[in-house]
């Protein structure tokens, strides 16, 4: 028996295998949940659909393209998810994104329409998704939503810039998603993983050191895995985590604790 035997899932933000939606995807699939994929663009299609094509019912695994700057793409992948399944259980939002240029050099010289496009790409987005879920997981008596975030919004971490602001509204509105759709039975949670070397962290400059410090200074002395960002978002997809809302919960080898560290 899985833990999430006859949950129906949602998951979006996987671009390869090393995505930690993909993690995600495999954890929740050992553990029983239905799948449904929706990746962001049609260049990404045939990788997503050779990676879902190695999980087995990956038959019947929806698979549905949409770009989260566009309202019509998120009520049409909803519609799509509907008409398919009639309620939904889970929304995983592993998304982010912000132009390269804005991940580098000085805090103080972020542009306005970088700040705005990590935004609305990689926060505004989880509201406008979890807007459009509602109707679904009343159907299902609630449901369970989940995002990915970084310590450097509490913390400055260097290159991070744009993306720590839009990572510290995407908190924010973990707890004000939370308190506003609670009534619903609808739960809403951020994991705040440490670093794993995917597409989108290589875009941050320094993200191989920020390993070797995990290594070498996190309590754990190590860097966390997809396999493990996967089981701690299975808990908050499942029953067990049903009194937890709003919160960013650190996955991170417990880093968070650290001062300065000599
Ligand atoms: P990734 O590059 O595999 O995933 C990012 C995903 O965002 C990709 O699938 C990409 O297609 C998607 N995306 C970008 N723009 C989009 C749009 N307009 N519409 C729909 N999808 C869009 O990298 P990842 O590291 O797996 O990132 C997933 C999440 O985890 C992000 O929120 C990231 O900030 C967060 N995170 C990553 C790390 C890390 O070190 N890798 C640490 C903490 C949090």
């Amino acid at each position: 028996m899985g833990l999430l035997d006859g949950k129906k899932a949602l998951i979006l933000g996987v671009a390869n295998k090393r995505s930690i939606a993909w993690g995600i995807a495999t954890a929740f699939q050992r553990e029983g949940a239905e799948l449904a994929f929706s990746y962001a663009m049609e260049r990404l299609r045939e990788n997503v659909e050779e990676l879902v094509a190695t999980l087995p019912g990956h038959e019947k695994m929806p698979l549905i393209e949409c770009d989260v700057t566009k309202e019509e793409a998120i009520a049409a992948l909803f519609a799509d998810i509907e008409k398919r399944w009639g309620s939904l259980d889970v929304l995983v939002h592993s998304i982010a994104f912000a132009p390269i240029e804005e991940l580098k050099g000085s805090f103080t010289n972020i542009s306005r329409n970088g700040l705005l496009s990590a935004i609305d790409i990689s926060a505004y987005s989880l509201v406008s998704l979890t807007r459009a879920a509602v109707p679904l997981f009343e159907k299902s008596g609630g449901g369970s939503v989940m995002s990915l975030t970084f310590n450097a919004a509490e913390r400055v971490v260097p290159s991070y810039n744009v993306m720590a602001i839009a990572k510290a509204s995407l908190e924010a509105e973990t707890r004000y998603l939370a308190a506003d759709l609670g009534g619903k039975n609808i739960r809403v949670n951020t994991i705040s993983a440490g670093p794993l070397k995917t597409l989108a962290a290589s875009a941050v400059k320094g993200i191989s050191a920020a390993r070797d410090l995990w290594e070498a200074k996190s309590p754990l002395r190590r860097n966390v895995t997809q396999e493990e960002i996967g089981n701690v978002a299975v808990f908050l997809a499942s029953d067990w985590s049903r009194s937890i809302t709003g919160a960013t919960l650190f996955a991170d080898n417990g880093m968070n604790i650290m001062g300065t560290m000599e």
